[in-house]
């Protein structure tokens, strides 16, 4: 084994659940950050042992939760674990989610001289009454603040997250947004559509008539409208929800999309390597207990390895057709699929892609194939025919 891998590290800490949020994060648990600290190093050990060789790593991703809320000294400690388990490549990018608001310009100079080269900041809107009820901690002057804070670090590649079909929220008020986080010049964008999730004080809000469902139309339009104005900024539109300026792609997550092994690590992270789909245990006082454990492997089972299983041809062909459509233009390749798995797509789900092609949805060119501009509105619906 000597391909290389992305590594994703959650970070499960934040200063307040936003009201949309099921992700896997605490508010109470900040205390934990050093023995958290600790574990998530043991378990980059661990794996990096089990793995045999040192592969190399091309990309690391911090998310979480607020990998902003980690001090320089425990990110460096974290950095070290991955130099030595792994081959961390001199070019490799390494990204970090952060929130407006919890940095300054100390703390991103720092982090840059670390070795993180790319920022995520975790914007979602410019309009004040929709950052507040989505529940975020910031305004949008904190996120210019930021975002000039980051440039001065010596960062320049930078996304931004947006979140459309936030109830209450108008075309008039989403262009707005998008037009404030151009003017930030971003090298990357990420426009995601408000799932309201069970659970979440947001969907309390729903059943007791605080706030009405969003409108499936208007989240349409509004996707529309972000794309033809990112278009005509210079933006190429790369994955569904995914924008960037040439050659800004998020290298980390092309290898999700093209369905190569990565590495999640970390409370709750999931992963997928050698042929194996795992999830880590989500809560963090159960991860650093279970981390003080020894792993009996196969690689990439780490102590805290909590659920997984081996992956079976059909569910890797089906990985493959979901996750590499979701490249708009790169799509998926036809015939590295036959070389991959010996058989013609269309040979393997009966006809589903010729059906497809001809509703429009799907589209082959250059031995790819690709969604339609319509079969990206309707992706669920064409993903579901290959599940
Ligand atoms: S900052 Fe992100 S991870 Fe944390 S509560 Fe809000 S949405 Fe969830």
């Amino acid at each position: 084994m000597s391909e290389q891998l992305a590594l994703y590290l959650h970070i499960p800490f934040c200063r307040h659940r936003c009201s949309y949020c099921d992700f896997n994060t605490y508010t109470s648990l900040g205390g934990l950050q050093d023995a958290y600290t600790t574990a998530l190093c043991r378990e980059i050990e661990q794996v990096g042992a089990l793995s045999g060789t040192k592969r190399p790593l091309p990309t690391i991703f911090f998310g979480g939760g607020t990998p902003s809320l980690m001090s320089p000294a425990q990110l460096e400690q974290i950095l070290q674990a991955v130099r030595q388990s792994f081959m961390l490549a001199g070019n490799a990018e390494v990204t970090m989610e952060a929130n407006p608001g919890t940095v300054d310009r100390a703390y991103l100079t720092a982090v840059h001289d670390l070795g993180v080269n790319r920022l995520s900041f975790g914007v979602q809107s410019a309009i004040a009454g929709e950052l507040a009820l989505l529940e975020r901690q910031h305004n949008f002057s904190d996120v210019i603040a930021a975002v000039k804070l980051a440039r001065a670090a010596g960062f320049d590649d930078i996304n931004l997250d947006l979140i459309y079909g936030v109830p209450g929220q108008t075309l008039a008020s989403w262009e707005k947004s998008v037009r404030a986080a151009l003017e930030l010049s971003p090298a990357h964008l990420s426009l995601y559509c408000l799932t309201i999730e069970p659970g979440t004080p947001m969907q309390r809000w729903l059943g007791n008539g605080r706030i009405h469902p969003p409108d499936p139309d208007l989240a349409a339009d509004q996707y529309q409208l972000a794309s033809d104005i990112l278009n005509r900024q210079g933006f190429e539109q790369y994955e569904i929800s995914n924008w960037s300026l040439p050659g800004k792609a998020c290298q980390h997550n092309l290898i999700y999309w093209r369905n190569q092994e990565y590495l999640g690590l970390g409370a709750g992270a999931h992963g997928s390597a050698n042929h194996i789909r795992y999830e880590v245990v989500k809560q963090p006082r159960v991860y650093i207990r279970r981390m003080a454990g020894e792993t009996t492997g196969p690689f990439p089972l780490s102590a805290a390895a909590a659920d997984y299983h081996a992956v079976d041809r059909a569910e890797a062909m089906a990985d493959t057709v979901i996750t590499q459509l979701r490249l708009l233009q790169e799509g998926l390749d036809l015939a590295a699929f036959r070389a991959n798995f010996g058989q013609e797509l269309d040979a393997v789900y009966d006809g589903t892609v010729s059906q497809l092609v001809d509703w429009g949805l799907l589209v082959t060119g250059n031995g790819r194939l690709r969604l339609t501009e319509k079969g990206r509105f309707l992706s669920n619906q064409v993903f579901y025919r290959f599940m």
